[in-house]
């Protein structure tokens, strides 16, 4: 399969003809290739989409809306393909890759709603003679990058708000996922979206990422990835004064009190740190337990992980797929060889699986502390590392003990001490008895150096619109 750049309203096979290759990594082998694109390419999807960005922005809400309604339904009526074309380029399995595409059309049809309730204010004039209001506008050129973790949905979470705003986008897909991407835009090319409106660029990004981040005509850049790369884009975008929205890393302490319910405690430690091999952005990854309940919490667990499919996510049977690449595996290898060499132990799993393709055992460690390599960084894998702890606020003390900020997770059956912990943790989210907090209608988003802004619900507009002030006198 062959993944072409989309630039104002046509396929394009780039100026230069490069390519680059796509791996299914449930087997290693080459599945597709993609264009490799260069600088004319980029300057290209620059122009188309500053040239319709006045008349874009002045498509009556009601159109727009109607818009991303069809791009919902044609999300929907595809799913199928979809999700095939997900697991086989991204490995995890095809029920996620399903929800997956209705998690990306949800808002779609959540910013065909909030699109008609763009609203400004009046504001009382002191001496009676103006008219004081404000206007919303949509901020410009939007550049949005997306990391392959959930290669659609990242991609929808962008580009719904973005159109609703009035905002025409150009997506750079991870080089990991450049397929699924392009099948995107396939869905959406047919339902009569005006060239240049939505553009898609594909190919390295230390080529691509400077040239679209050093244009004046890029208004704003709305990032989700890693925090080192999140921090090169802060700093790019300071050069023109672009707008930026960043979705970074997390290091999720997921917080399991001795009151709790094991029997929702353990298919929530699977939600959390198991869906997609543990390659989420705020799965957990550090599992605080209080110490009366360790033994029973890691014998639960390991028990729950013995009935895991592991394999390749087509096969209906598999609840956990591979990695993305053999360099993930490296990186999940050297966080538990440095766990275990300061003093954690091995329940089950702790090594990569003898297969084709990148896959790595379910694992469970007990005895982790904060001075290992897991508890300090995204093991994105599927590793749960056990931190015993004592009492509440020493657990709490522990869990904002990060630079990160992104989700946090706490498991109790007492209100109080549920609330205490909502209010103690310095986290962007906190899921109460909840492994997956995650609606398009509510704002998401990190504290600290998990980001900046916010995705989803009404807020997620106001990312790509700006306020002017309009004052009338007479
Ligand atoms: P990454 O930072 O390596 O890449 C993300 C995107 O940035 C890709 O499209 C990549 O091509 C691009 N990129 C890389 N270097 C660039 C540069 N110099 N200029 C411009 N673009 C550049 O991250 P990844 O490995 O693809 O994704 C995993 C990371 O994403 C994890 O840290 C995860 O926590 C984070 N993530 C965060 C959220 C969230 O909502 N906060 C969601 C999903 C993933």
């Amino acid at each position: 399969m062959d993944a072409l750049l989309y630039i104002d309203g046509q396929w394009k096979p780039g100026r230069e003809h490069w390519w680059f290759n796509v791996e299914n990594p449930a087997t290693g082998r080459v599945m597709g290739r993609a264009v490799d694109a260069t600088a004319p390419d980029v300057a290209d999807a620059l122009e188309a989409a500053s040239r319709v960005a006045a008349d874009w922005a002045q498509v009556p809400p009601a159109k727009r809306a109607e818009l991303l309604d069809n791009m919902a339904d044609a999300l929907m009526a595809n799913v199928d393909e979809l999700a095939h074309l997900l697991t086989e380029e991204e490995g995890k399995p095809i029920k996620e890759a399903r929800s997956e595409i209705a998690y990306g059309a949800r808002f779609f049809r959540y910013y065909a709603g909030e699109v008609q309730r763009i609203e400004g204010d009046t504001f009382p004039d002191p001496e009676a003679t103006r008219a004081t209001f404000t206007r919303k506008i949509p901020i410009g050129v939007s550049v949005l990058i997306t990391p392959w973790n959930y290669p659609l949905a990242m991609i929808c979470r962008k580009m719904a708000p973005a159109l609703a705003a009035g905002c025409p986008v150009i997506v750079k897909p991870a080089e990991q996922t450049p397929l699924i991407a392009a099948a995107l835009f396939r869905v959406f090319d047919r339902l009569g979206v005006p060239p240049g409106v939505m553009n898609l660029v594909t190919g390295d990004p230390t080529r691509i990422g400077p040239l679209l981040l050093s244009d004046i005509r890029v208004r704003k850049i709305s990032f989700t990835g890693s925090t080192a790369v999140g921090k090169q884009i802060l700093r790019a975008a300071a050069e023109h004064v672009a707008s930026v929205s960043l979705e970074l890393g997390g290091n999720a302490p997921f917080i399991v009190f001795d009151d709790s319910d094991l029997e929702q405690v353990i298919p929530a430690i699977l939600a959390c740190k198991f869906r997609n091999a543990g390659q989420i952005c705020v799965a957990a990854n550090r599992i605080y337990v209080q110490r009366r309940h360790m033994t029973a919490v890691a014998d639960a667990l390991a028990e729950a992980l013995s009935h895991l499919t592991v394999g390749d996510g087509l096969s209906a049977a598999t609840d956990m797929g591979p990695l993305i690449d053999a360099a993930a595996v490296d990186k999940v290898s050297q966080h538990v060889q440095d766990a275990v060499t300061n003093g954690a132990t091995i329940v089950m799993g702790g090594h990569p699986l003898e297969m084709p393709g990148y896959f790595y055992a379910p694992t469970v460690l007990t005895n982790a502390s904060e001075s290992m390599r897991l508890a300090q960084e995204e093991t994105f894998g599927p590793v749960a590392p056990l931190l015993a702890f004592e009492t509440e606020s020493e657990v709490y003390e522990r869990a904002n003990q990060t630079p990160y900020g992104l989700a946090a997770y706490v498991f109790t059956r007492d209100l109080g001490r549920a609330m205490r912990a909502v209010r103690a943790l310095h986290f962007g989210m906190v899921g109460v008895n909840d492994p997956v907090p995650s609606l398009a209608e509510v704002p998401i988003g990190g504290v600290k150096e998990s980001g900046i802004g916010r995705e989803g619900g009404h807020e997620g507009i106001h990312e790509f619109l700006e306020t002017q002030y309009v004052s009338v006198r007479w």
